[in-house]
């Protein structure tokens, strides 16, 4: 008799000393959020790895082979702290029945992966009453799946996947992994407050400082109807996206339309983003505090836009005491771009919905502002009653 298990190795983690007990029991009760959705489970710790499989008794569907197994295992590696995950048969017995299983588990792996020819065998014995040494059930298994399947072939150096045996207190066997996120447990780091807009670069930050153990929320300046509501459902797209990684959150959106038209006609023209996002700061700070947040976080990137010019940064820094993580400062267009698709955000991300920075753009902003530009920009503003009243239109949407 043997069960499907899945086997998840955690990363980071193993590297904590004596907090480590507090990161594992938060991936494991991540763990069972993120899979709350796949039936009664049984997910627990042995080895420096962690286990999940269904209770026992229960029919899982999910379990039943690698190819059902795979929308369970894709939700394991989503959890940041897991660093890969596989599929493996637990069983009882002796050499007899490992050959009979590793030949059970190959025929499903193969359809899964049937472009995979080459393999070796690695074996590790934890239980040392066992007969045979580890390379000797290598040998004995790697063998036997010759026999077996005519389509494979041993290749020490560069196997296309590995065929692990391992004998404990029961047996497992199983081939080939899924690469997971890797990072901290959410919720060993705080939370922060994400600046969330509808482009490529505010999730990809979301999801970055997630992968550093902190929660999140969200708030999304939304200035309709020069922003449509296909603007806002779509920040709600990517907020669930990125929740998916970071677990449940709160996205607040700010009623920013009455606060840029007077900037519109109130400000330079030419500073009205770097006056906007000094606004912008100031109310996500105020929310950050009411709920609890110890840092903003923001998808800046040096250089990228004229808001983003070191001067810019400094002049927006200044109006808030909570530190600001940018976490794709150094990175250029190209590698945000690829962790956004990593993650499933960026066909979500370039629909063609304005974001109410185009809407109010400066033909000529300026891109190097000093001091007496700030002063000048702003001294027709009363920029305390604009955080005010943004603060008095917030709607807050359960993500
Ligand atoms: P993104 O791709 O994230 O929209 P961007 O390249 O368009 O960024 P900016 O428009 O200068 O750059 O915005 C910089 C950062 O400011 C964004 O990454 C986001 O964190 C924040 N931000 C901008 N607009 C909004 C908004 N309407 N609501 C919430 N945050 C915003
Ligand atoms: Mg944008």
């Amino acid at each position: 008799m043997s069960n499907n298990v899945i086997l998840a190795r955690m990363g980071e983690v193993t590297l904590k000393g004596l907090n480590r007990g507090n990161f594992e029991s938060k991936l494991k009760n991540n763990l069972k959020y993120r899979l709350k959705n796949f039936g009664k489970l049984n997910i627990y710790q042995s080895q420096s790895r962690i286990w999940i499989e269904p209770v026992e008794g229960e029919e899982n569907p999910y379990f039943k082979n690698e190819e059902t197994a795979t929308e369970i295992l894709n939700a394991v590696v989503q959890v940041f702290g897991i660093v890969s995950a596989s599929l493996a048969r637990k069983f009882e017995g002796g050499i007899d029945e490992i050959r009979q299983n590793a030949v059970e588990y190959m025929k499903e792996y193969l359809k899964i992966y049937p472009d995979h020819h080459t393999f070796k065998v690695e074996s590790k014995r934890g239980n040392k009453h066992f007969p045979m040494t580890s390379p000797e059930i290598s040998n004995e298994i790697g063998g036997y799946l010759l026999e077996n399947f005519d389509c494979l072939k041993v290749d020490v150096n560069k196997p296309d996947f590995i065929f692990n045996v391992e004998v404990r207190d029961y047996c497992y066997v199983y081939a080939g992994k899924i690469m997971g996120h890797r990072g901290l447990p959410v919720g060993t780091a705080g939370k922060g407050m994400l600046l969330l807009s509808g482009g490529i670069d505010s999730p990809v930050a979301g999801y970055m400082m997630a992968s550093r153990g902190m929660m999140l929320e969200a708030v999304y300046f939304h200035s309709f109807p020069y922003t449509s509501d296909r603007a806002k459902d779509k920040v709600v797209d990517l907020a669930k996206i990125v929740s998916r990684f970071s677990g449940r959150m709160k996205l607040h959106v700010v009623n920013f339309t009455q606060i840029q038209l007077d900037m519109y006609k109130n400000s330079r023209q030419d500073m009205l983003t770097v006056t906007m996002r000094r606004v912008m700061l100031q109310i996500a700070e105020k929310l950050a505090l009411q709920n609890g947040c110890g840092c903003l976080i923001t998808g800046e990137s040096l250089g990228q836009v004229a808001s983003q010019t070191l001067e810019a940064i400094q002049f927006t820094n200044e109006v808030v005491d909570l530190p600001i993580f940018r976490p794709l400062i150094g990175l250029d267009k190209e590698a945000t771009c690829e962790i956004s698709r990593k993650i499933g955000a960026f066909e979500t991300s370039i629909l063609p919905y304005e974001d109410c920075c185009t809407v109010f753009v400066a033909k000529h902003p300026k891109t190097h502002p000093n001091r007496d530009d700030i002063i000048e920009a702003e001294q027709n503003l009363d920029i305390a009653k604009m955080v005010e009243d943004g603060l008095n239109g917030i709607e807050t949407i359960i993500i």
